[in-house]
């Protein structure tokens, strides 16, 4: 599969006054392959959020590099505007992101009409309609207002309204978080089923590590800013390796009994630190079980371990750096 979306050492600090800089995103670097979802975990306040934001040219990027279809869009306004017909966002609060008085109707179409598509105004109905038939809503919604439809239903809006300009990937920002159980699980069959139908590539943000399993063939984990573990969905829930994922894994039930037996409950010390003074060497070392005296003095690399298996702990440089030598053929 070709790669769609390479991030490189991307950081995106806000600087809160003269002496205080926010870290939110602190050089994170992935590579999204067509076709698939790429799951993005982490407490809230990790810098999630703003990692898909800053992708999509929402923010300003600090440092670092984006490439779309190994194109940097990010330098312009210009280049910026074409990326939203490639790249769009569902947000988490599908009612906060709705303008509450625009009709469906002209919350779906205003995208088509920014950017000058179907300016024919029979044609961007019928659009209109088959977008609203492909979200599971009827051509009756098309002169209502946000506040008229339920929770789920304003996610469909959402989903309608990124998916107007036939983007061929959607940032989903916690698209499930302000849904009820129930309705999640249809928000979800229907994300797959567009992905499906569409071919589309997803970086799916989320809290909730069970439905990242659910939805991502990866995950990564985010803490503090940076990605601290990245891998295919089955490895990274079956064996975990930063002591992070371990912790967050370890609060989740898991119906396999296999893993269950072995899995014990890892409650972490202390409180998330502040992304404005985060600490030296490893992000984690305030909360990590296993900190040696290396963790405060040295950050350790976001380092292939494993066949695409990425892991930022100082636990398994030393096991990379022995299979380095075994490979070279030193003994
Ligand atoms: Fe823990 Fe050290 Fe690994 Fe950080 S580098 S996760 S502090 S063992
Ligand atoms: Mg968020």
């Amino acid at each position: 599969k070709d790669p769609l979306l390479e991030v490189q050492n991307l950081k995106k600090y806000f600087q809160l006054n003269r002496n205080e800089t926010l870290k939110a995103v602190d050089g994170v670097s992935f590579t999204l392959y067509e076709g698939e979802t790429l799951g993005i975990v982490g407490e809230s306040g990790c810098g999630k959020s703003t990692l898909g934001r800053t992708i999509l040219g929402l923010y300003d990027k600090t440092e670092g590099d984006v490439r779309y279809k190994g194109k940097d869009y990010l330098q312009t306004r210009q280049d910026r505007f074409q990326l939203t017909k490639e790249m769009q966002m569902i947000f988490q609060d599908p009612y906060a992101s709705l303008n509450p008085r625009s009709t469906v109707y002209d919350l779906i179409s205003e995208p088509m009409d920014i950017h000058g598509l179907y300016p024919n105004k029979k044609d961007r109905r019928r659009r209109v309609e088959e977008l609203l038939q492909e979200v599971g809503l009827t051509k009756e919604h098309l002169y209502r207002y946000p506040h008229e439809f339920s929770g789920g239903q304003r996610q469909r809006i959402g989903i309608a309204r990124a998916l107007a300009l036939e983007p061929s990937m959607i940032i989903a920002d916690e698209p499930l978080s302000a849904l009820d159980v129930s309705i999640q699980a249809q928000v979800v069959y229907l994300l797959k089923q567009i992905q499906k139908e569409k071919g589309l590539t997803f970086l799916f943000i989320a809290h909730d590590l069970s439905l990242v399993k659910y939805m991502s063939d990866r995950v990564g984990v985010m803490y503090l800013g940076q990605l601290v573990e990245l891998t295919s969905s089955d490895k990274l829930y079956q064996h975990p390796l930063h002591p992070y994922t371990e912790a967050l894994l370890s609060a989740i039930p898991i119906p396999d009994p296999d893993i269950e037996e072995k899995r014990e409950r890892i409650i972490l010390e202390g409180d998330l630190p502040s992304p404005i003074n985060p600490p030296s060497g490893c992000v984690f070392r305030t909360r990590c079980p296993h900190v040696m005296d290396i963790c405060a003095q040295v950050k350790p690399n976001f380092n292939e371990i494993d066949k695409d298996h990425f892991v930022a702990c100082h636990l398994y440089q030393q096991q990379r750096e022995d299979k380095k030598s075994t490979e070279a053929g030193v003994t």
